[in-house]
């Protein structure tokens, strides 16, 4: 059985969307018009970038990995 790549709290898949502040893939920018970022799908905005992913894919974000020392 494939392992899954994305975890959350539970260890499992996010049931909504995931909470990019937690996420290892999230940063804060210098840019005060796109202040969000998401290293993995290359996005600036101002929105949450799982926000971002939902309204241009139409799903939940799959790539959510919790940050080293969160819970
Ligand atoms: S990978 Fe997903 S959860 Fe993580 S910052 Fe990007 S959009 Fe948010």
């Amino acid at each position: 059985m494939a392992e899954m790549s994305e975890t959350n709290e539970s260890g499992g898949r996010p049931p909504g969307p995931p909470n990019c502040l937690k996420c290892a893939y999230f940063k804060v920018t210098w840019n005060p018009d796109f202040p969000r970022s998401c290293e993995i799908f290359g996005i600036k905005c101002r929105n949450l970038p799982s926000r971002e992913v939902f309204l241009a894919a139409g799903g939940h974000c799959p790539s959510f990995r919790l940050k080293k020392g969160l819970k």
